[in-house]
């Protein structure tokens, strides 16, 4: 894919100049002309440390202002932009930003302690930035689809933490699939409350900037601000994970969203189903999907037509995108493998990763999931996470969210322990609401009611919290390590 298009900021700049980019703050906005002129400012500012095609910029910042221009700022010299979650330890960031060979660090200022902290060639704050000359060099005109673009780490919640390179060919057709299937509206208007730094939130600046479309940008998930915004603020499209859209319609008493609220798009986990009736029952419109960094956002999703009678799959693959399920069971589960321009094509300099991850032009994804009889896919578990218990496959989600089921159970994780008889054998870890309720007992017996004998978790650990990381991701193999 070496196609060439025109600078997708520059071009709405040209075709909507007045028309509204990004609302930010509450009260605050850019237009698309604004944003365009800010971006090329910073852009020469950056230029000025010898940013150019090809540099690798990390960026560490909450979702602001700024860091919208920058990453803008950033295509325009074509230099690669490293995501940084901002919830990592040093120790973290510093790995990524070692293994993404960055030459320039880039922080909000909210976050000047961590820069200093940081070794890396050069670093800056946003303020900083702003105070340096502007150099006057050539910005690009157009875009290279496959040139590099985005560089984002994999949460490793499998392993060490890999880096994603997205090319802008990837982003386009991620922004180009998700409207051929969620369509177009000139009322649209995306609220962005996901991380730019994951690629479920950053992908919205592209469709942004590809469909000339305004967004609203939060800083951090606070359910009442969302709430009053989904009500208040003409909002037709939201992109949430599964404890957001919980706060939410915990929020939603005996009101209901205005109608122009046409998508909640809900991605980067699995979506208990009690809260996708819920959501049903109160007429949230919920989009299920599936994606994965790799994917550059969601690949598969359940249009609105099919989300009543599909409660709990993730759909149908994206109209540019494939599926397939590798080598599946009697019961049909399988590999997810897909393939798509939407999918990256490589990680960085990490050539074991990118052997382990490719086949044949096919992403294996290292989920398990099936398909129904009519294409419907449903996504079971991390094919890691398999548990085989004298022959037989278990899903630790599958007893986590029946154990969930249970009054008093605030989380569960549950995973494999070697076993001489069954070969492995699963248990359970639960965090309690009250530490008078509930023992083992209780827990086996309930778990025996709903699923076969030997789904039953042989042992069950009381403790204070699970271990999640950056992301929130439950990691599996620290429970493992704590056996
Ligand atoms: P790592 O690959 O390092 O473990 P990660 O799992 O956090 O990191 P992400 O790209 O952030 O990587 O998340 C993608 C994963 O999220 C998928 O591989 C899948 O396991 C899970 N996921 C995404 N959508 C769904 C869904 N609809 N149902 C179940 N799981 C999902």
């Amino acid at each position: 894919m070496s196609e060439v298009i025109p600078h997708w900021l520059t071009k709405q700049a040209d075709l909507k100049p007045d028309q509204l980019a990004l609302e930010y703050n509450e009260k605050e906005s850019l237009t698309f002309q604004e944003l365009y002129q800010a971006s090329q400012t910073v852009a020469r500012q950056l230029a000025s440390l010898g940013v150019a095609k090809g540099s690798h910029v990390a960026l560490l910042s909450q979702n602001d202002v700024h860091m919208v221009i920058t990453i803008h700022a950033l295509s325009y010299l074509g230099a690669v932009v490293v995501l940084l979650n901002t919830r990592l330890s040093s120790y973290e960031l510093q790995f990524q930003i070692d293994d993404a060979k960055v030459n320039l660090l880039v922080t909000s200022d909210q976050l000047s302690y961590e820069k200093e902290k940081l070794e890396v060639a050069q670093k800056k704050t946003i303020s900083e930035l702003q105070q340096l000359p502007e150099k006057e060099v050539a910005l690009q005109k157009e875009l290279t689809l496959s040139d590099p673009f985005t560089i984002i780490y994999t949460s490793g919640t499998t392993g060490f933490p890999k880096g994603v390179v997205h090319t802008y060919g990837n982003h386009w057709w991620s922004a180009i699939g998700s409207a051929l299937n969620l369509g177009l509206s000139p009322q649209d208007k995306w609220l962005a409350v996901l991380p730019l730094f994951h690629v479920s939130g950053l992908s919205i600046l592209f469709k942004s900037v590809i469909y000339g479309m305004p967004v609203y940008l939060m800083e951090s998930f606070e359910p009442e601000k969302v709430h009053d915004a989904l009500m208040n603020n003409d909002i037709t499209m939201i992109s949430v994970v599964t404890v957001m859209l919980q706060r939410l319609l915990e929020k939603l008493d005996n009101e209901s969203y205005p109608e122009k609220l046409r998508c909640v798009l809900l991605g980067g986990g699995p979506a208990p189903k009690p809260m996708l009736e819920q959501a049903q029952k109160k007429g949230v419109p919920v989009f299920q999907s599936y994606g994965l960094t790799e994917t550059s956002s969601q690949i598969v999703t359940l249009s609105s037509q099919d989300a009543l009678r599909k409660i709990g799959s993730a759909g149908k693959p994206l109209v540019p995108a494939q599926l397939q399920i590798d080598t599946p069971s009697s019961q049909g589960v399988g590999e997810i493998y897909v393939k798509g321009p939407m999918v990256t094509k490589g990680y960085f300099n990490n050539p074991d990763a990118d052997k382990k991850a490719f086949q044949a032009g096919w992403l294996k994804t290292g989920d398990l999931g099936y398909l129904d009889e009519e294409g419907f896919l449903y996504v079971v578990d991390r094919r890691h996470d398999l548990i085989i218990s004298g022959g037989e496959n278990i899903y630790p989600s599958e007893i986590e969210s029946v154990i969930t089921e249970l009054t008093n159970v605030q989380e569960v994780g549950v995973i494999d322990k070697p076993d001489d008889k069954w070969g492995e054998i699963p248990v359970a870890f639960i965090v309690k609401e009250d530490q008078n309720a509930l023992d083992e007992e209780a827990v086996q017996t309930y778990v025996r009611g709903r699923l076969a004998s030997y789904k039953v978790p042989k042992e069950v650990y009381f403790v204070e919290e699970l271990p999640r990381n950056a992301s929130n991701k439950l990691m599996r193999y620290k429970l493992k390590e704590w056996l």
